[in-house]
């Protein structure tokens, strides 16, 4: 796999503002939603970011995809500064960015044939090839998406189509602009779960045969397994663990990675995981807790961790055995 990097995010803050605690109040509260994000991706990388709903997952892809301002932070996309665009510079980099949202059903224009919806991106980014050029680059898209032969689907409607051929619709309007990236926004939670590793399995076809970056975002870790390179962890707003697919799933250093992973079931009877249950509710990014954010949950949590932050906490040797956070 190529090391070049294609898009880098330091430091990437968003809040959004939520009222006043009261009327009198001069405080505008503010939603944490992504706080201090780090993050790189590489050219045909796959990067599964993975957490709860609420966790700040979707909000970082529409800063990435541009269709939200940043608080803080830079994104550079292909060593160019995107953080900030106009219209214009933005439309050129949103071509090399697509995006792919979770549900097929709504993404897709009753009214319009399959060939108009995948035709559409060309016309909006003003495709200046001939009519059979354009054609031509649908064409591929759709069976590049695996609705082969694509004529069979061009001249059908949505409704005539399954969830699963939907979404390769949804993925074929991506590759008609032949992006660097796809942002697939939990490409398959709506999907029967016969069709979703078909949809998975698409995603890691087009990394190789058109050397495609994806980020896909995820609340179910079980479900990256087989085809990320590389896991990042969210939890309220921030990364907590970042690694190889192996790494993460084998040797998670987070707790909060060790009860998501604890949850997922083994297919082997007579491998037994500890389930770890955290207990309480995600705290309201409003509101966020003092010290490690994830303290109230944490189950091997001490006094020290409603203080200080991980990268502060002296971490003691029993309780670094137990939390395993890397002290910077
Ligand atoms: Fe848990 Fe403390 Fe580690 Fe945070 S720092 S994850 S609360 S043990």
């Amino acid at each position: 796999m190529s090391q070049q990097t294609l898009l880098e995010v330091r430091g990437l803050k968003k809040y959004f503002e939520a009222g006043r605690p009261g009327f009198f109040s001069r405080t505008v509260r503010h939603v944490h939603a992504v706080d201090g994000v780090d993050l790189n991706l590489r050219k045909s990388e796959v990067l599964a970011l993975v957490g709860e709903s609420g966790c700040g997952k979707s909000t970082l892809s529409l800063l990435l995809m541009g269709l939200e301002d940043p608080t803080e932070g830079m994104i550079t996309y292909d060593g160019q500064n995107i953080t900030h665009l106009n219209d214009n510079e933005r439309k050129s980099v949103r071509r090399k960015i697509q995006m792919v949202f979770q549900d097929p059903y709504e993404s897709l224009n009753p009214t319009q044939t399959i060939e108009e919806i995948v035709t559409e991106p060309l016309v909006v980014h003003g495709f200046d090839g001939s009519h059979a050029e354009r054609g031509e680059k649908v064409k591929k898209a759709l069976e590049d998406a695996g609705l082969r032969p694509a004529e069979v689907y061009m001249k059908r409607h949505p409704h005539e189509l399954s969830g699963g051929q939907r979404q390769r619709v949804v993925i074929a309007g991506a590759l008609v602009l032949d992006p660097e990236i796809i942002l697939a926004d939990e490409p398959v939670s709506m999907l029967d779960v016969s069709i979703r590793a078909e949809i998975i399995n698409l995603l890691a076809e087009l990394r190789i045969t058109r050397q495609i970056a994806v980020i896909f975002i995820t609340h179910d870790l079980g479900s990256v397994g087989f085809f990320a390179d590389r896991v990042a962890v969210m939890y309220l707003g921030r990364i907590v663990e970042i690694g190889t697919m192996l790494d993460v799933l084998e040797r998670p250093q987070h707790p909060y990675t060790k009860a998501l992973l604890s949850v997922i079931p083994v297919p082997n009877p007579r491998m037994r995981r500890e389930r770890i249950i955290l207990q309480g509710e995600t705290p309201n990014p409003i509101d966020l807790p003092t010290g490690c954010r994830f303290h109230p949950r944490c189950p091997v949590a001490i006094a020290t961790c409603k203080a200080s932050d991980p990268a502060l906490i002296p971490l003691t040797k029993t309780h670094q055995a137990a939390c395993l956070l890397l002290v910077k």
